[in-house]
């Protein structure tokens, strides 16, 4: 099984400032939807890790990042693209929570979801944060610079070996024009009649 995780805002939707407080401010970066849709059909399934301390800070409740989710998913059907899991952490900084990027905690979680190590596994963000998060998970760090992208790309100090694009449908494209050259070209093998 092929897994990818993404950030969520500022990789899948264009980020605020103020925070993502409602559906109406849910706004796809262009393109993202439908990368989200080649990577499904490339066997991928696509896995969202979020930090929402909005809810923490009661700039929003469940009940609406559940409304925004809703929208996510509905636009993502429209375009073929299936966003298999959203895992999200609601505190703030001072919470202390195992779960807040850039600790790992979410992506222990999304190992044990799937069972599978996530050595390997592409995690594309544009917060630094969503890069350690998935750097000390074995994950191989992707760079968007989107949303707070150029200001991280800025900042510097990614972990070594991230790799930048414009945005995600451009990480995407990179992602599955080297899983192709990648795969070996074999004869297919002689059907077998039993
Ligand atoms: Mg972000
Ligand atoms: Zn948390």
């Amino acid at each position: 099984m092929k897994l990818i995780i993404l950030d969520r805002d500022g990789v899948i939707n264009h980020d605020s400032p103020d925070f993502i407080k409602s559906p109406a401010e849910w706004i796809p970066v262009p393109g993202s939807l439908e990368a989200i849709a080649r990577l499904n059909q490339a066997g991928y399934r696509v896995v969202i890790a979020s930090n929402q301390s909005g809810i923490a800070r009661e700039l929003f409740d469940m009940a609406t990042l559940n409304a925004i989710h809703h929208k996510m998913h509905s636009l993502a059907q429209q375009v073929g693209a299936d966003i298999d899991a959203v895992f999200f952490c609601p505190h703030a900084a001072a919470d202390n929570c195992d779960c807040r990027k850039p600790k790992p905690g979410m992506f222990s979680e999304i190992a044990q979801r799937y069972k599978l190590s996530l050595k390997g596994v592409p995690v594309v963000g544009d917060s630094l944060r969503d890069l350690q998060a998935g750097y000390v998970s074995g994950c191989v760090p992707y760079l968007v610079l989107t949303g707070k992208g150029e200001k991280t790309q800025a900042t510097g100090g990614l972990p070594p070996g991230t790799q930048v694009f414009a945005d995600l449908a451009a990480m995407v494209a990179h992602l599955l024009k080297t899983a192709a050259a990648a795969t070996p070209t074999t004869t297919p093998a002689p059907a077998i009649n039993q």
